[in-house]
């Protein structure tokens, strides 16, 4: 029986490989794989060579609403909703799948559908009731609505939890009140998932979720927001002026908004990463036509080492990403109850993948990808978004590393109480203790356990396995060493969570790069899959170079003196040289 509990990522600061996982990488069924092959198939259809009317909708900054009618047409707001309600019933990994087909063609395309899918109706999935599901999920698979998500606001970003809207408990309804910034779809949503405070507690505002519908009288949008990128996808304020929400539009437990909002970024993150593999392959495609056709110096440019380093490189991250995406999309269809943190590490790593991946591209294509006249540079603007929103890198980063450090201090703390009641339950106590001591004399020595070994991956990956393994005894180690060191202080040392926390990516996507490579060698033989080999090799080497010089970077840095520059700037607002 699987224990679907189990994180992988979680378990890896405590030491411990739970391979099972990761192992095997995921097939789709055939019937499966047949469904996905027809919708990609006509989202090729739909879209295809209209790559002039989409550059024409970045310029306008809008989409026009007889195209929104053709995605309608198409199903493509019904991707989630079940079949009975008129939707395709996908999964996470049908739908990421979806996803990176329509971005492969035009960012603000897929992000339109996206954001109603990922984030808009995805409340409703996860936590409404039969009743709300009966009421909504027809008119928004048919895509007669249209979803948009409502957290941030001027004063809440990052920091969620101080939205200042409210939600007054009135008897039969709740009255609100407030205004909603950035929201995605917002000029041509119909049913907006709406975060607002419904208590106060020290200070800080309790939140509850709710429906509201753009029928609502007091509900209305601003002009559209001229953005850097994604300019035909439609951001704008949302306000909320004496709304009288009915009491069944309350979505999830009253004051649990919190984590309602947490989990919906945290289900819908598979569409980013969905998005952000379509975009990299299609600037793949662009790049290696480029660099074969391109002729300088009297030869194909493609045939220079700088070239092939650039396109070799996109398609290490391509796959990577790939690999990260399908496998943690996977994990939720398979009913795994927590895989925050392997959500927020796709999320990181997809976004930073596609933009470097972009941004080489473009300077394969030298002054031309400069033009507004080929793709680079738009998509180049459409992905930069990704690294901001769904919480900011930044952001995830640090969780990533807490709520693993969070998961050792558990355990340390559990040790010293189980240490101070030794002698009233010597068992449990010893237990505990000889659990940890053995863990520890692992890290050390090296020693084997049972989940010490990453032996699931094929004996051709053994080299890179090995450094899989050596690389997690170094973590939980240094896990472990971070949290003696600094003990709940560590919230505050941002420099070196950041260096764990890509730590930690750097691994994840190894293991889902090792799990997808094994995957193809059992099918394909060593010969057909020697291509996925070479990715294995080269993504171990950068990330096992990468980690190393980030544990040495904990404790050899010059971070106290990078900290004093930022203060010296920030006190004369600014930079305080010149050289006349
Ligand atoms: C095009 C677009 C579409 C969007 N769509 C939606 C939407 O549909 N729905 C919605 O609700 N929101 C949406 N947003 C908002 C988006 O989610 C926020 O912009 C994002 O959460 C960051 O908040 P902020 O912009 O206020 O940045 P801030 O929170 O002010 O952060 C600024 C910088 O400080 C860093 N920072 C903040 N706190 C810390 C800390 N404790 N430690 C270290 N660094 C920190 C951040 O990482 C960031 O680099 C959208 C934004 C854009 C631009």
């Amino acid at each position: 029986m699987t224990d679907t509990s189990i994180s992988f990522m979680r378990s890896l600061c405590g030491g411990e490989i739970e391979q099972e996982v990761l192992f095997p990488f995921p097939r789709l069924g055939p019937a499966e794989a047949e469904t996905i092959a027809a919708v990609v198939d006509s989202v090729d259809s739909l879209l295809e060579g209209r790559a002039e009317e989409f550059r024409a909708w970045d310029v306008a900054g809008e989409m026009p609403s007889e195209f929104l009618d053709e995605l309608r047409e198409f199903g493509l707001f019904g991707l989630i909703i079940p079949e009975e309600a008129g939707g395709m019933g996908f999964g996470n990994l049908a739908y990421s799948r979806t996803l990176q087909q329509v971005a492969r063609h035009d960012a603000s395309v897929a992000v339109t559908v996206g954001a109603h899918s990922s984030i808009g109706m995805r409340g409703l999935k996860l936590y409404g009731t039969e009743e709300q599901k009966a009421r909504y999920y027809e008119k928004l698979a048919r895509g007669e609505m249209i979803a948009a998500f409502c957290l941030t606001e001027p004063g809440a970003g990052s920091d969620a939890a101080s939205v200042r809207t409210t939600a007054i408990d009135r008897g039969d309804h709740f009255l609100l009140n407030g205004s909603k910034i950035w929201i995605t779809n917002g000029g041509i949503a119909d049913f907006f998932t709406v975060f607002a405070r419904t208590a106060e507690v020290d200070g800080k505002g309790k939140l509850s979720a709710f429906i509201v519908t753009r029928d609502m009288p007091g509900v209305s949008v601003g002009p559209h927001e001229d953005k850097m990128g994604l300019r035909a996808n439609s951001t704008t304020t949302v306000t909320f002026e004496d709304v009288r929400v009915p009491k069944e539009n309350l979505l999830g437990p009253l004051h649990g908004g919190f984590k309602v909002a947490m989990n919906i970024l945290n289900n819908g993150r598979s569409g980013v990463g969905g998005g952000t593999v379509g975009a990299m392959k299609r600037l793949i495609g662009l790049a290696a036509q480029h660099a074969t056709q391109r002729k300088q110096f009297g030869q194909p440019i493609g045939n220079f080492g700088l070239i092939k380093q650039k396109v070799g490189q996109m398609v290490v991250d391509c796959y990577a990403t790939e690999a990260a995406v399908t496998l943690t999309a996977a994990l939720t269809d398979r009913g795994y109850e927590d895989t925050s943190v392997e959500s927020a590490i796709v999320k990181i790593f997809s976004s930073e993948a596609l933009w470097r991946t972009a941004d080489e591209a473009l300077q394969t294509a030298g002054g031309g990808g400069y033009m507004r006249e080929l793709p680079y540079e738009r998509i180049l603007r459409d992905c930069r978004i990704n690294r901001i929103w769904e919480g900011t890198n930044d952001i995830l980063r640090l969780y990533i590393a807490l709520t693993a450090l969070n998961d050792v201090g558990q355990r340390l703390k559990e040790m010293s109480s189980s240490l101070k009641g030794i002698f009233d339950h010597p068992i449990k106590g010893f237990g505990l203790l000889y659990d940890y001591a053995r863990r520890r004399a692992n890290w050390a020595t090296g020693l084997p356990t049972a989940k010490s070994s990453l032996s699931k991956a094929h004996l051709a990956l053994r080299p890179q396995a090995e450094l899989f393994e050596d690389l997690t005894r170094d973590l939980a180690a240094m896990a472990d060493r971070l949290l003696r060191k600094h003990g709940k202080h560590i919230i505050g040392k941002q420099f070196a969570t950041r260096r764990l926390a890509d730590v930690m990516i750097d691994l994840y996507v190894l293991a889902c790069v090792l799990s997808r490579v094994t995957s193809a060698i059992e099918t394909k033989g060593l010969d057909g899959a020697q291509a996925e080999l070479w990715v294995a090799q080269v993504f171990s080497g950068q990330a096992g170079r990468r980690a190393r010089s980030n544990f040495r970077q904990i404790d050899e840095n010059e971070d106290e003196q990078v900290k004093s520059l930022a203060e010296h700037a920030y006190e004369r607002q600014g930079y305080a040289w010149d050289i006349l």
